[in-house]
Protein backbone atom coordinates (compact mmCIF):
# COMPACT_ATOMS: atom_id res chain seq x y z
CA UNK A 1 0.00 0.00 0.00
CA UNK A 2 2.41 2.37 1.17
CA UNK A 3 4.79 1.16 -1.64
CA UNK A 4 2.07 1.56 -4.59
CA UNK A 5 1.53 4.76 -3.04
CA UNK A 6 4.95 6.04 -3.24
CA UNK A 7 4.83 4.71 -7.35
CA UNK A 8 2.20 6.32 -7.69
CA UNK A 9 3.34 9.70 -6.57
CA UNK A 10 6.92 9.44 -8.29
CA UNK A 11 5.06 8.85 -11.45
CA UNK A 12 2.18 11.29 -11.08
CA UNK A 13 4.92 14.18 -9.62
CA UNK A 14 7.21 13.36 -12.35
CA UNK A 15 4.62 13.61 -15.26
CA UNK A 16 3.59 16.58 -13.87
CA UNK A 17 6.68 18.22 -14.21
CA UNK A 18 7.57 16.76 -17.46
CA UNK A 19 3.77 18.41 -18.83
CA UNK A 20 4.91 21.56 -17.17
CA UNK A 21 8.14 22.63 -18.94
CA UNK A 22 10.59 21.13 -17.09
CA UNK A 23 12.01 18.81 -19.28
CA UNK A 24 14.45 15.88 -18.95
CA UNK A 25 17.74 17.19 -19.89
CA UNK A 26 21.04 15.36 -21.15
CA UNK A 27 24.10 16.20 -19.26
CA UNK A 28 27.72 16.75 -19.74
CA UNK A 29 27.10 17.93 -23.28
CA UNK A 30 28.16 21.74 -22.86
CA UNK A 31 26.29 23.34 -25.74
CA UNK A 32 23.28 21.52 -26.57
CA UNK A 33 21.19 23.34 -28.63
CA UNK A 34 17.29 24.10 -27.23
CA UNK A 35 14.93 22.02 -27.93
CA UNK A 36 11.88 24.34 -27.41
CA UNK A 37 10.05 27.22 -26.03
CA UNK A 38 12.59 28.72 -23.43
CA UNK A 39 12.32 27.74 -19.79
CA UNK A 40 10.47 30.84 -17.67
CA UNK A 41 13.08 33.43 -16.56
CA UNK A 42 12.70 35.32 -13.24
CA UNK A 43 13.78 38.62 -12.64
CA UNK A 44 15.47 40.52 -9.69
CA UNK A 45 16.65 44.00 -8.51
CA UNK A 46 19.18 45.38 -5.81
CA UNK A 47 17.38 48.44 -5.51
CA UNK A 48 17.12 48.28 -1.60
CA UNK A 49 18.28 51.88 -1.39
CA UNK A 50 15.43 53.44 -3.39
CA UNK A 51 17.92 55.30 -5.20
CA UNK A 52 18.02 56.19 -8.86
CA UNK A 53 20.91 53.36 -9.42
CA UNK A 54 20.33 49.42 -9.62
CA UNK A 55 20.55 46.52 -11.75
CA UNK A 56 18.03 44.35 -13.34
CA UNK A 57 19.12 40.53 -13.22
CA UNK A 58 17.21 37.78 -15.27
CA UNK A 59 17.78 34.20 -14.27
CA UNK A 60 16.59 31.17 -15.78
CA UNK A 61 17.87 28.03 -13.67
CA UNK A 62 16.56 25.43 -16.16
CA UNK A 63 14.83 24.84 -18.83
CA UNK A 64 15.99 25.89 -22.76
CA UNK A 65 17.86 28.41 -23.00
CA UNK A 66 16.92 32.01 -24.88
CA UNK A 67 18.91 33.37 -27.98
CA UNK A 68 18.14 36.69 -27.00
CA UNK A 69 16.02 39.07 -24.25
CA UNK A 70 13.71 41.80 -24.36
CA UNK A 71 13.35 44.05 -20.89
CA UNK A 72 10.60 46.28 -20.84
CA UNK A 73 10.34 48.91 -17.82
CA UNK A 74 6.12 50.12 -17.23
CA UNK A 75 5.36 47.57 -20.21
CA UNK A 76 7.40 49.32 -22.64
CA UNK A 77 10.38 47.62 -24.00
CA UNK A 78 13.53 49.37 -23.27
CA UNK A 79 16.29 46.74 -23.83
CA UNK A 80 17.36 43.81 -25.88
CA UNK A 81 20.63 41.50 -26.27
CA UNK A 82 21.64 38.66 -27.81
CA UNK A 83 22.44 35.66 -25.22
CA UNK A 84 24.48 32.48 -25.85
CA UNK A 85 22.00 28.95 -25.52
CA UNK A 86 23.91 26.84 -23.45
CA UNK A 87 21.06 24.33 -22.74
CA UNK A 88 21.26 22.62 -20.35
CA UNK A 89 22.80 25.32 -18.29
CA UNK A 90 21.53 28.02 -16.62
CA UNK A 91 21.61 31.44 -18.30
CA UNK A 92 21.69 34.91 -16.70
CA UNK A 93 21.85 38.69 -17.97
CA UNK A 94 22.15 42.08 -16.33
CA UNK A 95 20.92 45.69 -17.24
CA UNK A 96 22.27 48.63 -14.98
CA UNK A 97 20.43 52.30 -14.62
CA UNK A 98 21.51 54.97 -13.40
CA UNK A 99 20.34 58.03 -12.06
CA UNK A 100 16.93 57.26 -12.26
CA UNK A 101 14.25 59.41 -11.76
CA UNK A 102 11.48 59.38 -8.56
CA UNK A 103 8.44 56.89 -9.37
CA UNK A 104 7.83 52.66 -9.21
CA UNK A 105 9.20 51.13 -12.46
CA UNK A 106 7.82 47.70 -13.37
CA UNK A 107 9.52 45.19 -15.43
CA UNK A 108 9.38 42.21 -16.86
CA UNK A 109 11.22 40.82 -19.55
CA UNK A 110 10.74 38.08 -22.31
CA UNK A 111 13.34 35.06 -23.08
CA UNK A 112 13.44 34.26 -26.79
CA UNK A 113 14.43 31.49 -29.55
CA UNK A 114 13.64 29.93 -32.44
CA UNK A 115 10.76 28.13 -30.89
CA UNK A 116 9.11 31.25 -29.12
CA UNK A 117 9.13 33.14 -26.49
CA UNK A 118 8.42 33.32 -22.66
CA UNK A 119 7.79 36.03 -20.59
CA UNK A 120 8.67 36.22 -16.62
CA UNK A 121 6.93 37.42 -13.55
CA UNK A 122 6.60 41.29 -13.16
CA UNK A 123 9.25 42.79 -10.44
CA UNK A 124 8.91 46.54 -8.81
CA UNK A 125 11.54 48.99 -8.38
CA UNK A 126 10.64 51.86 -6.62
CA UNK A 127 12.79 55.09 -6.71
CA UNK A 128 12.55 57.73 -4.09
CA UNK A 129 14.55 60.42 -2.09
CA UNK A 130 17.11 61.01 -4.63
CA UNK A 131 18.33 64.61 -5.15
CA UNK A 132 16.62 65.06 -8.79
CA UNK A 133 13.36 65.69 -7.46
CA UNK A 134 11.46 68.26 -6.03
CA UNK A 135 11.74 68.55 -2.55
CA UNK A 136 8.56 66.18 -0.99
CA UNK A 137 6.96 69.09 1.45
CA UNK A 138 7.39 67.60 5.28
CA UNK A 139 5.29 68.05 7.45
CA UNK A 140 4.41 66.70 11.39
CA UNK A 141 1.43 65.37 10.63
CA UNK A 142 0.91 61.91 11.74
CA UNK A 143 -0.41 60.32 8.57
CA UNK A 144 -1.88 56.74 9.06
CA UNK A 145 0.19 54.36 6.55
CA UNK A 146 -0.38 50.99 6.77
CA UNK A 147 -0.11 49.75 3.38
CA UNK A 148 2.67 51.76 2.26
CA UNK A 149 5.55 49.10 1.72
CA UNK A 150 9.19 50.49 0.30
CA UNK A 151 9.34 47.55 -2.13
CA UNK A 152 7.97 45.23 -4.45
CA UNK A 153 4.31 46.05 -4.44
CA UNK A 154 3.10 44.42 -7.67
CA UNK A 155 -0.35 45.83 -7.69
CA UNK A 156 1.24 49.02 -8.29
CA UNK A 157 1.81 49.83 -12.39
CA UNK A 158 2.45 53.35 -13.90
CA UNK A 159 0.37 54.48 -16.67
CA UNK A 160 3.59 55.63 -17.87
CA UNK A 161 3.88 54.72 -22.30
CA UNK A 162 6.81 56.81 -23.18
CA UNK A 163 9.33 55.41 -21.37
CA UNK A 164 11.84 56.54 -18.43
CA UNK A 165 12.47 60.25 -18.67
CA UNK A 166 8.94 61.54 -19.01
CA UNK A 167 7.50 59.10 -15.99
CA UNK A 168 5.54 61.19 -13.52
CA UNK A 169 7.20 61.17 -10.27
CA UNK A 170 4.83 58.92 -7.89
CA UNK A 171 3.67 60.16 -4.90
CA UNK A 172 5.80 59.03 -1.94
CA UNK A 173 2.80 58.23 0.76
CA UNK A 174 5.43 57.22 3.22
CA UNK A 175 7.36 60.88 3.32
CA UNK A 176 5.57 62.90 6.64
CA UNK A 177 4.31 59.72 7.71
CA UNK A 178 6.16 58.45 10.81
CA UNK A 179 5.61 54.47 11.31
CA UNK A 180 5.64 51.91 8.40
CA UNK A 181 5.00 48.54 8.41
CA UNK A 182 8.47 45.97 7.18
CA UNK A 183 8.05 44.12 4.60
CA UNK A 184 9.34 40.77 6.54
CA UNK A 185 9.83 40.33 10.22
CA UNK A 186 12.69 41.72 11.75
CA UNK A 187 13.13 43.84 8.71
CA UNK A 188 14.44 41.45 7.17
CA UNK A 189 15.16 40.84 3.02
CA UNK A 190 13.33 37.80 2.02
CA UNK A 191 11.48 35.46 3.61
CA UNK A 192 12.16 31.51 3.22
CA UNK A 193 10.18 28.56 3.88
CA UNK A 194 11.70 25.21 3.38
CA UNK A 195 8.75 21.96 3.62
CA UNK A 196 9.06 18.46 3.70
CA UNK A 197 5.77 16.32 1.94
CA UNK A 198 4.98 12.91 2.88
CA UNK A 199 3.75 11.25 6.30
CA UNK A 200 6.22 8.37 5.33
CA UNK A 201 9.36 9.84 4.91
CA UNK A 202 8.92 10.55 8.89
CA UNK A 203 12.89 8.39 9.23
CA UNK A 204 13.91 11.55 7.15
CA UNK A 205 11.83 14.35 8.49
CA UNK A 206 14.05 13.12 12.17
CA UNK A 207 16.97 13.98 10.00
CA UNK A 208 16.63 17.41 9.01
CA UNK A 209 15.04 18.25 12.12
CA UNK A 210 18.21 17.79 13.67
CA UNK A 211 19.62 20.19 10.99
CA UNK A 212 16.96 22.94 11.07
CA UNK A 213 18.11 22.89 14.60
CA UNK A 214 21.75 22.94 14.42
CA UNK A 215 21.40 26.34 11.97
CA UNK A 216 18.48 27.71 13.53
CA UNK A 217 16.02 27.76 10.41
CA UNK A 218 12.58 27.08 10.86
CA UNK A 219 10.40 25.23 8.30
CA UNK A 220 7.16 22.56 7.80
CA UNK A 221 6.06 19.68 7.35
CA UNK A 222 2.88 18.19 5.46
CA UNK A 223 1.54 15.36 6.59
CA UNK A 224 -1.10 12.80 4.86
CA UNK A 225 -3.00 11.33 8.08
CA UNK A 226 -3.75 8.21 6.02
CA UNK A 227 -0.09 7.48 6.37
CA UNK A 228 0.13 8.07 9.57
CA UNK A 229 0.42 4.88 11.87
CA UNK A 230 0.08 4.74 15.50
CA UNK A 231 4.18 5.05 15.86
CA UNK A 232 4.63 7.88 13.65
CA UNK A 233 2.56 9.99 15.58
CA UNK A 234 4.65 10.53 18.95
CA UNK A 235 7.74 11.05 16.37
CA UNK A 236 6.26 13.53 14.94
CA UNK A 237 5.56 14.98 18.55
CA UNK A 238 8.67 15.32 19.22
CA UNK A 239 9.52 17.05 15.99
CA UNK A 240 7.02 19.70 16.45
CA UNK A 241 8.33 19.79 19.90
CA UNK A 242 11.51 21.21 19.07
CA UNK A 243 9.87 24.74 17.88
CA UNK A 244 11.59 24.45 14.59
CA UNK A 245 9.36 22.78 11.97
CA UNK A 246 5.45 23.44 11.92
CA UNK A 247 2.72 20.88 11.07
CA UNK A 248 0.40 21.17 7.87
CA UNK A 249 -1.76 19.18 5.91
CA UNK A 250 -1.30 16.92 2.64
CA UNK A 251 -4.93 15.46 3.01
CA UNK A 252 -6.29 12.24 4.08
CA UNK A 253 -5.41 9.69 1.54
CA UNK A 254 -2.53 11.87 -0.91
CA UNK A 255 -5.01 12.01 -3.97
CA UNK A 256 -5.30 14.05 -7.06
CA UNK A 257 -7.69 16.60 -5.30
CA UNK A 258 -8.72 17.63 -9.48
CA UNK A 259 -9.72 13.96 -9.97
CA UNK A 260 -12.15 14.21 -6.93
CA UNK A 261 -15.71 15.32 -6.40
CA UNK A 262 -16.53 18.23 -4.32
CA UNK A 263 -17.50 16.33 -1.45
CA UNK A 264 -14.26 14.14 -1.71
CA UNK A 265 -12.58 17.05 -1.23
CA UNK A 266 -14.13 18.03 2.10
CA UNK A 267 -13.19 14.98 3.58
CA UNK A 268 -9.73 14.47 2.49
CA UNK A 269 -9.26 18.57 3.26
CA UNK A 270 -11.25 18.81 6.82
CA UNK A 271 -10.25 15.38 8.31
CA UNK A 272 -6.58 16.26 7.91
CA UNK A 273 -6.57 19.47 9.46
CA UNK A 274 -9.04 17.68 12.26
CA UNK A 275 -7.03 14.79 13.10
CA UNK A 276 -3.40 16.61 12.82
CA UNK A 277 -4.61 18.88 15.28
CA UNK A 278 -6.29 16.33 17.50
CA UNK A 279 -3.27 13.98 17.35
CA UNK A 280 -0.58 16.32 18.11
CA UNK A 281 -2.06 19.23 19.89
CA UNK A 282 -0.80 21.92 17.23
CA UNK A 283 -2.56 24.04 14.80
CA UNK A 284 -2.70 22.55 11.23
CA UNK A 285 -3.52 26.28 9.50
CA UNK A 286 -1.78 25.55 6.13
CA UNK A 287 -1.96 22.51 3.51
CA UNK A 288 0.23 21.29 0.19
CA UNK A 289 -1.61 19.63 -2.62
CA UNK A 290 -0.65 16.42 -3.55
CA UNK A 291 1.24 15.95 -6.71
CA UNK A 292 0.80 19.94 -6.93
CA UNK A 293 -2.60 19.40 -8.43
CA UNK A 294 -5.23 22.09 -7.88
CA UNK A 295 -7.74 23.92 -9.51
CA UNK A 296 -10.28 26.51 -8.47
CA UNK A 297 -12.50 24.04 -6.60
CA UNK A 298 -9.80 22.94 -4.64
CA UNK A 299 -8.30 26.67 -3.98
CA UNK A 300 -12.06 27.34 -2.62
CA UNK A 301 -12.66 24.74 -0.74
CA UNK A 302 -8.60 24.98 0.95
CA UNK A 303 -10.05 28.62 1.69
CA UNK A 304 -12.86 27.56 4.02
CA UNK A 305 -9.91 25.30 6.19
CA UNK A 306 -6.77 26.77 5.88
CA UNK A 307 -4.93 30.02 5.84
CA UNK A 308 -2.64 29.40 2.66
CA UNK A 309 -1.84 26.34 0.50
CA UNK A 310 1.48 25.51 -1.32
CA UNK A 311 1.38 24.27 -5.05
CA UNK A 312 5.11 23.62 -6.67
CA UNK A 313 7.24 24.91 -9.61
CA UNK A 314 5.89 25.37 -12.70
CA UNK A 315 2.55 24.84 -11.76
CA UNK A 316 2.41 28.04 -10.65
CA UNK A 317 4.10 29.54 -13.41
CA UNK A 318 6.79 30.69 -11.79
CA UNK A 319 9.32 29.49 -8.86
CA UNK A 320 9.62 32.00 -6.45
CA UNK A 321 6.92 33.96 -4.90
CA UNK A 322 6.70 37.45 -4.01
CA UNK A 323 6.06 39.91 -1.16
CA UNK A 324 2.14 39.53 -2.00
CA UNK A 325 1.01 36.41 -3.58
CA UNK A 326 -1.72 36.38 -5.95
CA UNK A 327 -3.05 33.31 -4.70
CA UNK A 328 -2.71 32.35 -1.49
CA UNK A 329 -4.43 29.17 -2.58
CA UNK A 330 -1.59 28.24 -4.99
CA UNK A 331 1.71 29.57 -3.79
CA UNK A 332 4.76 28.85 -5.67
CA UNK A 333 7.63 26.63 -4.28
CA UNK A 334 11.05 25.37 -6.13
CA UNK A 335 11.07 21.66 -6.35
CA UNK A 336 14.35 20.25 -4.76
CA UNK A 337 14.89 17.21 -6.48
CA UNK A 338 17.59 15.24 -5.19
CA UNK A 339 18.08 12.65 -7.80
CA UNK A 340 17.76 14.86 -11.42
CA UNK A 341 17.53 12.82 -14.52
CA UNK A 342 14.06 12.44 -16.19
CA UNK A 343 12.64 14.98 -13.68
CA UNK A 344 14.65 17.97 -14.65
CA UNK A 345 17.97 19.56 -13.52
CA UNK A 346 19.38 17.59 -9.98
CA UNK A 347 19.24 20.36 -7.68
CA UNK A 348 23.19 21.24 -6.50
CA UNK A 349 23.98 22.95 -3.53
CA UNK A 350 24.78 25.76 -5.29
CA UNK A 351 21.30 26.03 -6.65
CA UNK A 352 19.58 26.04 -4.13
CA UNK A 353 22.27 28.72 -2.75
CA UNK A 354 21.33 30.45 -5.79
CA UNK A 355 17.51 30.61 -5.14
CA UNK A 356 18.32 31.79 -2.17
CA UNK A 357 20.70 34.24 -3.49
CA UNK A 358 17.74 35.29 -5.49
CA UNK A 359 15.20 35.62 -3.25
CA UNK A 360 17.39 38.11 -0.78
CA UNK A 361 18.12 40.24 -4.21
CA UNK A 362 14.14 40.36 -5.04
CA UNK A 363 12.99 40.81 -1.59
CA UNK A 364 11.07 37.42 -2.15
CA UNK A 365 9.64 34.69 -0.27
CA UNK A 366 10.97 31.37 -1.14
CA UNK A 367 9.57 28.52 -0.46
CA UNK A 368 11.68 25.18 -1.41
CA UNK A 369 9.36 21.25 -1.74
CA UNK A 370 11.52 18.61 0.04
CA UNK A 371 10.70 14.94 0.01
CA UNK A 372 13.22 12.82 1.58
CA UNK A 373 17.43 12.39 2.11
CA UNK A 374 19.69 9.65 1.93
CA UNK A 375 17.95 7.83 -1.06
CA UNK A 376 14.29 7.78 0.69
CA UNK A 377 11.43 8.81 -0.74
CA UNK A 378 10.67 10.93 -4.08
CA UNK A 379 13.69 13.25 -5.21
CA UNK A 380 15.83 12.39 -2.34
CA UNK A 381 18.89 15.00 -1.48
CA UNK A 382 22.11 13.56 0.59
CA UNK A 383 21.86 14.58 4.11
CA UNK A 384 24.81 16.54 3.31
CA UNK A 385 23.82 18.50 0.81
CA UNK A 386 20.72 19.70 3.31
CA UNK A 387 23.53 20.39 6.04
CA UNK A 388 25.55 22.24 3.62
CA UNK A 389 22.71 24.41 2.64
CA UNK A 390 20.99 25.45 5.76
CA UNK A 391 24.87 26.22 7.12
CA UNK A 392 24.67 28.90 4.23
CA UNK A 393 21.25 29.90 5.21
CA UNK A 394 22.68 30.74 8.51
CA UNK A 395 25.45 32.40 6.95
CA UNK A 396 22.87 34.90 5.41
CA UNK A 397 20.81 34.97 8.96
CA UNK A 398 20.99 39.08 8.61
CA UNK A 399 19.14 38.88 5.12
CA UNK A 400 17.08 36.43 5.58
CA UNK A 401 13.98 35.58 7.65
CA UNK A 402 12.77 31.21 7.57
CA UNK A 403 9.60 30.70 9.43
CA UNK A 404 7.16 28.10 8.74
CA UNK A 405 4.15 28.55 6.34
CA UNK A 406 1.51 29.79 8.35
CA UNK A 407 3.51 32.37 10.09
CA UNK A 408 4.76 34.12 6.94
CA UNK A 409 1.39 33.60 5.51
CA UNK A 410 -0.22 35.48 8.64
CA UNK A 411 2.70 38.22 8.52
CA UNK A 412 1.27 38.94 4.77
CA UNK A 413 -1.65 39.52 5.52
CA UNK A 414 -1.57 41.29 8.45
CA UNK A 415 0.95 43.92 6.78
CA UNK A 416 -1.56 43.91 3.45
CA UNK A 417 -4.71 44.77 6.09
CA UNK A 418 -2.87 46.88 8.47
CA UNK A 419 -3.68 50.64 8.99
CA UNK A 420 -0.85 52.19 11.43
CA UNK A 421 -1.38 56.03 12.76
CA UNK A 422 0.40 58.11 15.18
CA UNK A 423 -1.93 58.88 18.09
CA UNK A 424 -0.18 61.29 20.11
CA UNK A 425 3.40 62.43 20.10
CA UNK A 426 5.71 65.01 22.61
CA UNK A 427 9.35 65.44 23.29
CA UNK A 428 8.90 62.03 25.14
CA UNK A 429 7.11 59.82 23.89
CA UNK A 430 5.10 58.79 20.73
CA UNK A 431 1.92 56.35 20.66
CA UNK A 432 1.02 54.59 18.07
CA UNK A 433 -2.26 52.80 17.30
CA UNK A 434 -1.86 49.31 15.03
CA UNK A 435 -4.84 47.67 13.87
CA UNK A 436 -6.15 45.04 10.96
CA UNK A 437 -9.23 43.63 9.76
CA UNK A 438 -8.48 40.18 10.66
CA UNK A 439 -9.84 37.58 13.24
CA UNK A 440 -7.91 38.18 15.64
CA UNK A 441 -7.89 34.45 17.03
CA UNK A 442 -6.03 33.38 14.63
CA UNK A 443 -3.91 36.42 13.02
CA UNK A 444 -2.20 37.40 16.13
CA UNK A 445 1.64 37.04 14.63
CA UNK A 446 3.87 40.22 15.62
CA UNK A 447 4.42 42.58 13.03
CA UNK A 448 7.88 44.23 13.14
CA UNK A 449 6.82 48.55 12.66
CA UNK A 450 9.66 51.07 12.19
CA UNK A 451 8.98 54.49 13.54
CA UNK A 452 10.66 57.49 12.86
CA UNK A 453 11.93 59.34 16.09
CA UNK A 454 13.63 62.97 17.07
CA UNK A 455 17.44 63.20 16.17
CA UNK A 456 17.94 63.30 20.24
CA UNK A 457 16.77 60.10 20.93
CA UNK A 458 19.30 57.51 21.67
CA UNK A 459 17.50 54.46 23.87
CA UNK A 460 13.23 54.20 24.20
CA UNK A 461 11.29 51.44 25.90
CA UNK A 462 8.85 50.46 23.55
CA UNK A 463 5.54 48.81 25.26
CA UNK A 464 2.02 47.17 24.02
CA UNK A 465 -0.09 45.96 27.11
CA UNK A 466 2.15 44.29 29.73
CA UNK A 467 4.96 43.52 26.97
CA UNK A 468 7.85 46.11 27.48
CA UNK A 469 11.32 46.27 25.76
CA UNK A 470 14.40 48.48 25.28
CA UNK A 471 15.70 49.39 21.45
CA UNK A 472 18.17 51.34 20.31
CA UNK A 473 17.55 54.30 18.01
CA UNK A 474 19.28 52.75 14.35
CA UNK A 475 21.34 55.99 12.78
CA UNK A 476 19.92 55.65 8.68
CA UNK A 477 21.18 58.99 6.86
CA UNK A 478 20.54 61.86 9.46
CA UNK A 479 17.48 60.19 10.27
CA UNK A 480 16.78 57.88 13.32
CA UNK A 481 14.31 54.69 13.56
CA UNK A 482 13.03 52.26 16.19
CA UNK A 483 12.54 49.00 14.87
CA UNK A 484 9.95 46.94 17.31
CA UNK A 485 7.47 44.08 17.30
CA UNK A 486 3.33 44.49 17.67
CA UNK A 487 0.51 42.92 17.21
CA UNK A 488 -2.54 44.39 15.42
CA UNK A 489 -5.70 45.01 17.76
CA UNK A 490 -3.57 44.15 20.34
CA UNK A 491 -3.47 47.97 22.30
CA UNK A 492 -1.35 50.86 21.73
CA UNK A 493 1.86 50.86 21.57
CA UNK A 494 3.75 53.75 23.49
CA UNK A 495 7.59 54.76 22.08
CA UNK A 496 8.92 56.45 25.56
CA UNK A 497 12.56 57.84 25.26
CA UNK A 498 15.39 56.87 27.64
CA UNK A 499 18.59 57.97 26.55
ZN1 LIG B 1 3.04 13.97 -1.39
Amino acid sequence: MAHLKKILCLMVAALVIMSTGMLPVKTGQAYAAASGVPGTPSLSHNNWDNDGNYTIAMNLWWGNNGTSWKLYENDQPIYESNLTDNTPNQQTAEKSFNGKSEGIYTYKCELVNSYGKTVSSVITVTVQGVANTPTPVTTSTPTPTGTNFPTDTPTQTSTSTTGPATITPTPTPTTGSLTTVCTWKDNKKCAYTPTYDDTFLIGSQEKVEVLHKKYGVKGTIFWNTGDAYDSRWPRLKMILDEGYLDIGAHTVNHPDLTQKTEQEIEYELSNSKRILEEKTGFKCETMAYPYFEHNSKVQQIAAKYYISARGGGMKEGALLESTNPENFYALKSYINLGVGGNNGPQSTLEMMNGWLDDAIRQGAWMIVTNHGVDGEGWEPSPLDKMDKHYAYVQTKNADVWSEGMAEVTKYIKERQSAAVSTVSASDEQTVISLSDTLDNAVFDYPLTLKTKVDSSWNSVTVTQGNITSTKLAAVEGTEKFIYYDAIPDKGQITIHKVN
